[in-house]
């Protein structure tokens, strides 16, 4: 059927959607949108479709329908909306204003609430300095932390229109002289060392390169810094704390948003070496480890 829309010079919907309705008898139904009921009777004659039900859209405003599934995100101190939301910034706290558009990172996904509570937490113990935000997406991590410790933050992306994004989030938070914007694919470019030791790092990706990133990304972070992994899901969680581990770093807080975890793991300030070479974890951070309540289910 959609072959014979397509190839028809005749028929020119607006749009055509193609949905198998019964699995097992492998029924699928065909929706196409004409412009006007004239269109519609046309094409029904043209594919020779006497029976098709013709029916009228019920007219919506589909800008506010869209934008009422942005309502505004609460993670800890922050506060997330898009800028139909800005009436209802509230004193306290810190606010972001953020638009969907082409780049990921509104606060709506579970990874980044998830690394938004994570840097709540840090921020009640401590305030960075020097800050990397890796597959910055929209910017929202990096601008958090940044705006919360009125601090820079070198933002980076394997894609380049999210950078210029992440940049226009900047200005329009008002934190434009905070947040450095860099494309680079993973540590590719001579930036992440220039800046290096980070003492607070984001990487929201994947698993996959966040595995092939345990080594560079842990050799950029500063002892007793703090390295907020996200865009794991359950499943994944124990393979990349291993890792990680391997590298010497140590898991304190493990958040959970759905399906989806973030681990914040921290670099021992002091790391003695095992009898085989590789790092171990002091006792004063593997005892925190354990301490009841590392867990977040948000
Ligand atoms: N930090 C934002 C966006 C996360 S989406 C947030 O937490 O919401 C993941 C982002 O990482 C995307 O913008 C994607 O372009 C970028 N990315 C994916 N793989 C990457 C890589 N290897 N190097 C750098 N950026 C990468």
């Amino acid at each position: 059927m959609l072959e014979r829309i397509e190839e028809s010079f005749a028929l020119d919907p607006i749009a055509v959607t193609i949905n198998e309705t019964d699995e097992p008898r492998a029924i699928w139904e065909t929706v196409a949108w004409f412009g006007d009921e004239t269109e519609a009777d046309a094409a029904r004659a043209e594919l020779g479709l006497s029976g098709a039900v013709i029916a009228p859209v019920r007219q919506r405003d589909w800008v506010r329908e869209s934008l009422a599934g942005l309502a505004p995100v609460h993670a800890g101190r922050f506060f997330l909306h898009g800028s139909h939301d800005r009436a209802l910034r509230r004193a306290g706290g810190i606010a972001l204003e953020i638009d969907a558009g082409t780049a990921f990172g509104t606060g709506h996904h579970g990874t980044t609430t998830g690394c938004l509570l994570a840097l709540d937490e840090i921020l009640k113990r401590r305030r960075p300095v020097r800050m990397l935000d890796l597959g910055t997406g929209t910017g929202v991590l990096g601008l958090a932390a940044a705006l919360a410790v009125k601090q820079s933050v070198l933002a980076t992306d394997i894609d380049a229109e999210a950078v210029r994004v992440a940049k226009l989030n900047a200005v329009r938070n008002g934190a434009g002289p905070l947040l450095q914007g860099v494309t680079a694919p993973g540590l590719h470019h001579p930036v992440f060392k220039a800046k290096a030791p980070y003492d607070l790092i984001f990487a929201n990706i994947l698993a996959r390169p966040l595995a092939l990133l345990a080594h560079g990304l842990s050799a950029l972070l500063a002892p007793g810094g703090d390295l907020i992994l996200s865009g794991l899901t359950l499943d994944q969680e124990r393979w990349i704390r291993a890792c990680y581990r391997n590298q010497g770093l140590v898991a304190r807080r493990i958040v959970h948003c759905g399906n989806w975890v973030s681990l914040v793991l921290r670099k021992p300030v002091r790391q003695t070496k095992t009898r085989r070479g590789g790092p171990q974890r002091v006792s004063e951070t593997q005892s925190a480890a354990r301490a009841p309540g590392w867990e977040i289910d948000a």
